[in-house]
């Protein structure tokens, strides 16, 4: 699997960089984000590095839609069976500041939409 010795998400994939990690699996990780924006603000996370959904190939197609799917099912155990939103950051303009892949989930509170 490829890593990045450089890579703060790679780093608290490994646990070299304590996190507060909600879920764990053989692929995926997810913890709370460090500087929250909602109520509940996680960062779900392959445990695989590549930089975003620009890298995608096929395998990387099927693990993030299992991603996707397992997210699903677990946002309830989250506390977001009220609702939340998904979001992936694409590159500097739409605000990556991190470049492993990685999906915001939003919620324990209304939401507002602003670009
Ligand atoms: P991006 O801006 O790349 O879409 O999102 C990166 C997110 O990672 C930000 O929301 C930021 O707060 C979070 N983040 C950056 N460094 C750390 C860290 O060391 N630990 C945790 N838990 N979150 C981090
Ligand atoms: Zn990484």
């Amino acid at each position: 699997m490829t890593t990045d010795k450089d890579c703060i998400f790679c780093k608290i994939v490994a646990g070299e960089i304590p996190s507060a990690k909600v879920y764990e699996d053989g692929e995926m990780v997810v913890f709370k984000d460090i500087h929250p924006l909602t109520k509940i603000h996680l960062l779900a996370v392959p445990k695989e590095h590549f930089a975003a959904l620009s890298e995608m190939d096929e395998k990387r197609e099927a693990l993030v839609g299992r991603m996707l799917g397992k997210i699903g099912a677990l946002a309830p155990s989250f506390g977001l069976s009220e609702g939340y939103r998904v979001v992936a950051n694409q590159g500097i303009s739409a605000g990556q500041t991190v470049p492993h892949l990685h999906f915001h989930l939003l919620g324990g509170e209304t939401l507002g939409w602003e670009k």
